[in-house]
């Protein structure tokens, strides 16, 4: 039933613009689109993969709805496998409803959320990590995040994963030779060869394994809690370091905490601001709620922006944000430099602050190049160095299945050595190759499928 019905969904976010797409892919979609869509001159050819310029009308009464283009893609040579069929139409609201409504009513069904990626998938066009690289490259929020979904789209990732799985096969079938062939005059790899074999392709695995710190800092920014006693100057912070940028940033998706994020752009990377400052309390739980806040939001966070006010004498609180911050990385602001000076670097250090001090003024700005510039820092520090061109896996579902491939070696590694029978530790070694499968899509169940298409957005 899955792949035999067709589908329909606007491919553009909902809203008034210039164009806006309206997509059908499945058995009927051509045969659909060609009942609302009608060239300009009916005797014209239509020609595959062209676009061409026509009349949108209802089928019901002829009447013309909108100017638009049509392209239609026949399967198998489409995203999705299928038949597409895509209308350009124009960027109305009531319009494109319109559109998609008429389309229904021409049989097809309107999509769920990723059902287009999905397809693709299921037809053998892209593999999970290329699916789970569209949805980044949607979602990308700076450069070095476009970067590493482009290589994912581009089979970067899915590559490293084919490689490691080959070597497990490769293992796999010296195991088989010593089931099959043991008791015969051949020539089989010696158990210290395939354990061997065993501890380099685990370390090939841990490579990958261990750049999920890089790859996810790439893909979601790294999270800053500025904290820092009442007044000492968290908001106007937040506001100067989000710029002009906060008219443009979005909100962070899958927030459910009570906490305001926003993202800045740091060049390679970005930083996701966690907005503890926003939040207000009412007086007499100040103190209490104030500081469980920031302890929260610091036990979230990668790096803490921790400020404090030169105007101001040094108190209890600032140094419970000396604490909070001891062995953390981030910064530390000086605010309100252009007031009277009542503490200097010098009293924050002398009372156990190991960050770096910035002297910094919200008001005028001054500062901000340096914080920036340390944050950025702090930041490939965090990566594990430089951003390089290698290969990084970027999501937990990535990160588990690839623990569970190493644990899985691991066992295989022990068993080989405490002399087990080959066809126990085969076991280990077939669980390695489906764990590794997993991530490319090679094998996974429709539950986990559900969750990686859940979070595309519809007509995607
Ligand atoms: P928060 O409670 O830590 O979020 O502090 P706010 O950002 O709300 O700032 C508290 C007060 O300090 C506000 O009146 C700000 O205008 C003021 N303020 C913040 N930064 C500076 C600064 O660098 N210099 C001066 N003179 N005032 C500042």
């Amino acid at each position: 039933m899955y792949l035999e019905d067709t589908i329909v969904a606007a491919a553009t976010p909902p809203g008034r613009g210039a164009v806006a797409i309206v997509r059908l892919s499945g058995p009927r979609a051509i045969e659909i689109a060609q009942k609302l869509w009608h060239p300009r001159r009916e005797s014209s050819q239509i020609i595959a993969r062209q676009l061409q310029l026509g009349d949108i009308r209802d089928p019901q009464n002829g009447k013309i709805l909108d100017r638009a283009m049509c392209v239609l893609m026949p399967a198998p040579r489409s995203l999705t496998g299928e038949n597409i069929a895509e209308l350009h139409c124009h960027g109305g609201i009531y319009l494109v409803g319109k559109i998609v409504a008429l389309a229904a009513a021409e049989g097809a069904r309107i999509a769920e959320p990723g059902e287009f990626s999905r397809r693709a998938f299921l037809n053998g066009r892209i593999d999970l990590t290329e699916a789970e690289a569209v949805a980044d490259l949607i979602d990308a929020r700076g450069a070095s995040a476009l970067r590493q979904s482009l290589a994912h789209l581009a089979g970067a990732l899915a590559a490293r994963v084919h490689s490691l799985r080959e070597q497990v096969i490769a293992i796999r079938a010296h195991l088989e030779a010593e089931i099959d062939f043991s008791d015969q005059e051949i020539d089989l790899p010696s158990r210290q060869a395939i354990a061997a074999d065993v501890m380099t392709l685990s370390e090939n695995v841990s490579v990958l394994y261990q750049s999920f710190t890089r790859g996810r800092l790439i893909r979601e920014g790294a999270r800053a809690a500025i904290i820092g006693k009442p007044n000492v100057g968290k908001s106007s912070i937040l506001n100067l370091l989000l710029g002009v940028e906060r008219a443009i940033v979005t909100a962070v998706p899958g927030t459910t905490r009570d906490l305001i994020e926003e993202s800045v752009d740091l060049g390679d990377y970005s930083l996701v601001l966690i907005d503890t400052a926003g939040i207000r309390e009412s007086p007499e739980e100040v103190e209490r709620i104030g500081i469980e806040r920031a302890r929260t939001a610091a036990e979230q966070a990668d790096l803490l922006i921790a400020v404090f006010d030169s105007s101001r004498s040094f108190d209890a609180e600032d140094a419970a944000v000396i604490e909070l911050v001891h062995g953390r990385g981030g910064i530390a602001l000086l605010n309100k430099h252009d007031l009277p000076q009542c503490i200097g670097a010098d009293d924050l250090r002398s009372r156990g602050l190991l960050l770096q001090v910035v002297n910094f003024c919200a008001v005028t700005g001054d500062g901000l190049i340096q914080c920036r510039e340390t944050l950025a820092r702090e930041i490939e520090e965090l990566a594990g160095g430089m951003a390089t061109n290698e290969i990084v896996i970027s999501r937990e579902r990535h990160r588990d299945a690839l623990g569970r491939t190493l644990e899985a070696l691991g066992s295989a590694l022990s068993g080989l050595r405490g002399q087990m029978p080959p066809e126990i530790v085969a076991i280990d070694i077939a669980l390695a190759a489906e764990s590794l499968g997993s991530i490319t899509g090679e094998v996974s169940g429709e539950d986990v499928l559900d969750a990686i298409f859940r979070e595309f957005c519809i007509g995607k």
